[in-house]
């Protein structure tokens, strides 16, 4: 992979929400443009004509068209394995939507038919750049809570499984696949260590056909659990993240940053004054007393949304390799099909 081209031509398959996003955020590359785009949409026809890029007829026109050196795919998941192994065939190089593919097999034919064109296919997994996510992979990198034994990864909304392709099984809709697939790969390129069990829960709150939701637990080979949530149903939220380690606790609320961490600073004074509720008394789930522990801000990480196709251009151009790899998207599509299997199952299956 390496081209002298200075500035890159992008295609992009699908000019929805998120073809759309990546217009505006391609905007503000000064090495990649947007040509052109193709929608099976025509009001999306349109769209792409009033905002001043090539609506190409078809599928195969942007194909032919040797000014386009990648094609982005961001249509509903279920076709992202017939656009993108054409693309690849047609000698593009490829970004597409998350989740990638819906099986593991699909993915595999995806990749195979890359390595044959020797082309770029990744995949925009844009949530690793996420600033929540980063400021707590930095609590974890730091050890600034000591041995972390427990993460909590959640994702709270309250308007049910959108009422687009999104609550369609045949599109590949459910939430495993829509916001599973992002936390999940936080989580893998968070933590160093092997996954033995998987135990999962979905939920169909406001949708019989697929997941509106889900609870997955993680146990990795290193002892730390994991619990990922994703819900749809939750007029009250709880925090983005919570993690616990030996020597302390962090919080991060919400997108906004808000949260905070409380960390012992002494382990010797250890008497508590005992809690008495109505029928009962504890020392055990007293609080703390102030002078043994500290609360101290979060060590906020802030990053630039154009990290990744930077990232992409780099690598077409030679300059870098692809930061989201064949091999991380296979083993998060791995993972998901066990989730889904210890559903139906009602037990955890080994995993790695
Ligand atoms: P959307 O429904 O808003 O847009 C999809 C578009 O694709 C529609 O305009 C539709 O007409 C078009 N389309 C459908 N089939 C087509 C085909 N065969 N050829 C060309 N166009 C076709 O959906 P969306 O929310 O934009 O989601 C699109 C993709 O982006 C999905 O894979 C989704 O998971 C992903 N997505 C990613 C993020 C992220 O943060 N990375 C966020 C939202 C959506």
């Amino acid at each position: 992979m390496n081209t002298e081209k200075q500035q890159l031509n992008l295609a992009i398959v699908g000019l929805g929400g998120m073809g759309n996003w990546h217009r505006e955020t391609i905007a503000k590359n000064d090495k990649l443009t947007v040509c052109g785009s193709f929608d099976i949409n025509p009001k999306r026809q349109q769209f792409a004509k009033d905002h001043g890029i090539i609506p190409y007829d078809s599928f195969e026109a942007v194909l032919a068209d040797p000014k386009v050196d990648i094609i982005l795919c961001a249509t509903p998941n279920d076709v992202h394995k017939d656009i993108v192994v054409r693309a690849l065939q047609a000698g593009k190089h490829v970004v597409c939507e998350k989740p990638v593919a819906i099986t593991s097999a699909d993915l595999q034919e995806m990749i195979d038919t890359a390595k044959q064109s020797g082309k770029l296919f990744t995949v925009h997994q844009n949530r690793r750049w996420d600033e929540d996510y980063l400021t707590i992979k930095n609590i974890f990198n730091q050890k600034l809570l000591g041995d972390i034994f427990r993460i909590e990864s959640r994702v709270h909304g309250s308007r049910g499984i959108p009422g687009d392709w999104r609550n369609e099984k045949e599109h590949g809709g459910g939430m495993v696949l829509d916001w599973g697939v992002h936390l999940f790969d936080q989580i893998l390129m968070m933590l160093p260590g092997q996954i033995k069990k998987v135990y999962a829960t979905l939920s169909h709150v406001t949708n019989e056909l697929v997941d509106d939701g889900f609870d997955v637990e993680l146990t990795f080979d290193n002892g730390i659990h994991v619990l990922i949530e994703v819900g749809t149903s939750n007029f009250i939220s709880l925090p983005r993240w919570y993690m616990l380690g030996r020597d302390g606790t962090a919080v991060i609320h919400d997108w906004s940053l808000n949260g905070e961490m409380v960390r012992i600073t002494d382990w010797s004074k250890n008497d508590a004054v005992p809690i008495r509720t109505a029928a009962g008394l504890t020392k055990t789930m007293a609080p703390r007393t102030k002078e043994t522990i500290k609360t101290q801000p979060l060590p906020i990480v802030r990053e630039d949304v154009k990290g990744f196709y930077n990232n992409v251009v780099a690598t077409i151009k030679g300059n870098a390799t692809s930061v989201v790899t064949h091999d991380q998207l296979m083993r998060v599509m791995k993972l998901m099909e066990a989730i889904f299997e210890s559903h139906e199952k009602q037990q955890a299956i080994d995993f790695e």
